[in-house]
């Protein structure tokens, strides 16, 4: 039987999309060839790639509006600097709220000013910053919308004329947002979308072509969007994975009626929590938690061994807290069944009835 993968990523992903993805390997469109021993510039890939960058704008609202849709590699790490190499002339405003939003600023430091406008560190990233001001002279502000290794989440964004960056690797497609508010949205495949190996990158074109360096092409969002994600070979295997995921998305309703789903995953999740005496959540407020990763605590940690075992043998993978964080985390993706939630919280309760 199939485990209840609540891995932070690589992560779950729908049984349909996987079972499809599977046939694609060994025979793509009825060709007799394998998707992955095709050309990337056959019509069948091409065709691949345009439903995929399609779909993602659909979903987000932001079709005819001035963006483009990309499928890179180097993982969202690479968008770190990408970003910053494309953006950043003098000054850029960074929200800290994490270990990614970390690691960003610190490629962001090589090219300009970096203001960390605020930063939830002096509690191990445990909350979200709020009333916090950005300097109105900067290129562009920076945050991470969701925050996987510590489950946090910004449930509001800020007001301001410069161009927002965001990095919602572990968020994209759960929740409903404004994302015209933004100029940059990136995210890493492995969380919400699809395997390992790509990321999709949605641009507004006008923020382009400010900086005066000169950008490598493989760092170029320009070159990239003149090429249509094929300046060079593109991870097929892994934009076709989540062309799959964003079709699976659609039919299940899309953005809103995935996030209904999602919302309920973490209010049962959530309440169990907070009910259960033998455990304690890891983000101090309420409103703060991430519906994509709870992370909580034993309250007694000799109860560890028991806990552990009782999850595993209810056919539960990935439970382990982040090594920064310790303790454990729930990742709640889209594709995680309410049914994978349902027996967390039945095994927390009987934690209780035996402990
Ligand atoms: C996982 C993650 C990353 C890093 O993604 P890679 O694809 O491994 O580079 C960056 N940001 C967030 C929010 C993440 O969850």
């Amino acid at each position: 039987m199939k485990k209840h993968n609540f891995s932070a990523g690589p992560c779950v992903l729908p049984q349909p999309v996987l079972r499809k993805a599977s046939e694609a390997i060994l025979n793509f469109n009825g060709l007799d060839l394998s998707l992955i021993e095709i050309s990337h510039r056959s019509k069948d890939f091409v065709a691949v790639m345009e439903r995929a960058q399609k779909l993602a704008l659909e979903h987000l609202g932001l079709q005819n509006k001035g963006y483009k849709a990309l499928f890179l590699q180097g993982g969202a790490s690479m968008e770190f600097l990408r970003v910053a190499y494309n953006l950043l002339e003098n000054k850029a405003a960074y929200l800290n709220t994490g270990t990614w939003s970390t690691k960003s600023i610190k490629e962001a430091n090589m090219f300009g000013e970096v203001v960390e406008v605020a930063s939830s560190k002096d509690q191990n990233f445990n909350y979200i910053p709020k009333n916090y001001t950005i300097p109105s002279d900067v290129d562009y502000f920076h945050c991470t919308s969701n925050n996987t290794i510590f489950g946090t989440q910004l449930k509001d964004f800020p007001k301001i004329d410069a161009p927002i960056v965001c990095d919602m690797s572990s968020d994209i497609f759960s929740r409903q947002l404004d994302f015209s508010k933004f100029s940059i949205i990136y995210a890493g495949a492995q969380k919400n979308m699809g395997p390992a190996g790509t990321t999709l990158i949605v641009v507004k074109e006008d923020v382009l072509g400010k900086v005066s360096r000169t950008i490598p092409s493989l760092m170029d969002y320009k070159v990239h969007i003149g090429k249509d994600s094929m300046f060079n070979t593109p991870a097929v295997f892994a934009v076709y994975v989540s062309m799959l995921t964003l079709e699976w998305l659609k039919e299940k309703g899309g953005i809103s009626a995935i996030e209904k789903v999602n919302n309920k995953k973490a209010d049962l999740v959530y309440s169990e929590i907070d009910r259960n005496p033998l455990f304690k959540g890891f983000v101090a407020n309420k409103e703060d938690r991430s519906t994509m990763n709870a992370t909580f605590n034993l309250t007694d940690k000799s109860l560890k061994e028991p806990f552990d075992t009782l999850w595993q043998e209810a056919g539960i993978n990935g439970l382990n807290g982040h090594r920064s964080v310790g303790g454990y985390r729930a990742s709640m993706y889209n594709a995680l069944e309410f049914e994978s939630v349902q027996i967390l919280v039945d095994v927390m309760k009987e934690l209780e009835r035996i402990g």
